[in-house]
């Protein structure tokens, strides 16, 4: 048990969905800053980057509620 009374630090990133520390915010979901990195160097014709397209749309297919 951790003595510190937060229970969470970080955020579940949308891509990896792992919680992470450090990352960036984008309406209501997070994305670290390990994918952010990774999309920005990854080729857009590499199976990989439909993948993170696929995670990303999440952020957009959700309504933002005021
Ligand atoms: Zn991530």
């Amino acid at each position: 048990m951790s003595s510190t009374a937060n229970h969470s630090v970080g955020e579940i990133c949308i891509v990896c969905e792992q919680r992470k520390e450090k990352g960036i915010r984008i309406y209501t979901q997070f994305l670290c800053v390990d994918c952010e990195k990774e999309i920005i160097q990854t080729e857009t014709d590499d199976p990989k980057y439909r993948f993170y397209l696929q995670q990303l749309k999440k952020i957009t297919n959700r309504e933002i509620y005021s």
